[in-house]
Formats: C-alpha cells, sequence, structure tokens
C-alpha cells in the first residue's frame, strides 16, 4: 500500500473516540479546492512497516483508524489493508469520493468498513469544474457516484455525505446538490479552508464561516435525518 501520512491522534473524526488517520497516496481527481496535496506522492510517505507498527502499538489507545486520501478506493490492494487493521481490532471510517461504488460494496460485504463518509462535490452540472476535469468528460464517473448513493441508501453500513462549501459553490448550487442526494441519513456541509489549495487561484474563494453555514443548514435539514456544520479540518503534521 503507498502510504503518504498518518496523522497519529485525532478526536474529531468519530464521535470523540480516539482515532488514527491514515492518508493513501494518490487521487483520481484533481479538484483545484483540495487542502490535500501533500497526500498524493507515496515517495514522501511512510513505509508500510512502520504504519503496522504504530497500529499494533496502539491498539489499547486507539479505537478507530480513519482511511483517507488522495482517494483510498483506487488501490486494488485496500480490502486486504482493511482486513489487516480489522484484525487489529480497529473499528474503519473510510473517506472517499464515491467514484468506486463496487468497491464500497465489496468492503461493505466482508466487513472491512464501518462508517464511509462519502464527498459529493458539487451539483452534477457544475462537478466539472470542482474536480479539475471537463464536464463533458463526466458522464461515466457521475453515474458511478449514483451507484455509490444508491448503495450507500441501502443501509448495509452506517455512512454520512458530506460537500465542503466555499464561495465556489452558491447557496443555489447547495440546494441543487440536496436535490440530487436526499433523502439521506446524514448530510453535513464542511466550511471550506482556503490554504493550501491545489489551484492557488481557488485560495481566493472564501469560505463562507460556521454561522452562515448553520443557517443553510436550517434550511435544508429536513431532507435528512440528521445535518450538521463542521470546520474543514486542516490536518496537523503528519509521521
Ligand atoms: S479533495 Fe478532490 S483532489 Fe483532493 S483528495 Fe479529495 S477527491 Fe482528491
Amino acid at each position: 500500500m503507498l502510504i503518504a501520512g498518518l496523522q497519529k491522534f485525532s478526536l474529531g473524526d468519530w464521535a470523540g473516540e480516539p482515532a488514527c488517520v491514515i492518508f493513501l497516496a494518490g487521487c483520481n481527481y484533481q479538484c483545484p479546492w483540495c487542502n490535500y496535496v501533500d497526500y498524493f506522492d507515496p515517495v514522501a510517505g511512510l513505509e508500510e512497516k512502520a504504519l503496522w507498527k504504530f497500529l499494533e502499538e496502539q491498539t489499547d489507545k486507539l479505537k478507530v483508524c480513519v482511511i483517507s486520501g488522495g482517494e483510498p478506493t483506487i488501490h486494488p490492494d485496500l480490502p486486504d489493508f482493511l482486513r489487516g487493521i480489522k484484525n487489529l481490532g480497529y473499528k474503519v471510517k473510510l473517506e472517499t469520493n464515491g467514484s468506486h461504488p463496487q468497491m464500497l460494496a465489496d468492503l461493505t460485504k466482508d466487513n472491512l468498513i464501518d462508517f464511509i463518509s462519502l464527498d459529493v462535490k458539487a451539483p452534477k452540472e457544475k462537478y466539472g469544474f470542482l474536480i479539475g476535469f471537463p464536464q463533458d468528460s463526466l458522464n461515466y464517473l457521475l453515474s458511478q457516484i449514483d451507484q455509490s448513493l444508491a448503495f450507500l441508501k441501502k443501509g448495509s453500513v452506517d455512512y454520512e455525505l458530506k460537500t465542503t462549501v466555499g464561495t465556489f459553490l452558491t447557496p443555489d448550487d447547495v440546494w441543487q446538490i440536496v436535490h440530487w442526494i436526499k433523502p439521506a441519513k446524514k448530510y453535513s456541509l464542511i466550511n471550506f479552508q482556503p490554504r493550501g489549495t491545489l489551484d492557488s487561484g481557488f485560495g481566493a474563494f472564501e469560505p463562507y464561516g460556521l454561522e452562515y453555514l448553520a443557517r443553510l443548514r436550517d434550511k435544508i435539514a429536513p431532507f435528512f435525518e440528521t445535518c450538521e456544520v463542521r470546520e474543514g479540518a486542516l490536518r496537523p503534521g503528519l509521521f
């Protein structure tokens, strides 16, 4: 497995339970607003042996491994990697962009994940702009995301849908996303962090702020069982 980084401790990723966050290298999107650029490069990453040593030593302190990226589902060896983590007794939360629905279904069937957090980046009409691809190349990808959404809504595994919201998305865009994904168990609005973006020009877009997003949440909340607002995470130092 290509590991780009490790956040050794977090209380903010699973209902206050002590977790670590493992960043797998590489991504199939090029979101211009992405703050995770450092996690694309396996060369600067962590040796897998060192990661397993860390995980084996932390089983009495940590309860959860969050698998992030990059995009974890691009790695064919993800099932074996997660099997090793589950065998150590950890719960697993997977962060994904939803582009590989079959991988989500297979991991769930094999009891290798306990929670999926799926990023819905934009309304369909604006997806290309926000993932860095020509809009007219996205039919297949959008159908994959639709399949991932349909899979999650079957309820085989606990999940949330989430969207990072900065001024590159208008409130009307958020409403269009809501009409696409509703109803759903949980939807979260994440306040954009304008620092360290993949496209430096996207640093000019601003966050709306938590209060504004909370007012938006109050309007869209009836479409979801739970709807919340969070600050976007700028992950601290790695390794
Ligand atoms: S924000 Fe986009 S480019 Fe960045 S890791 Fe997520 S899917 Fe990949």
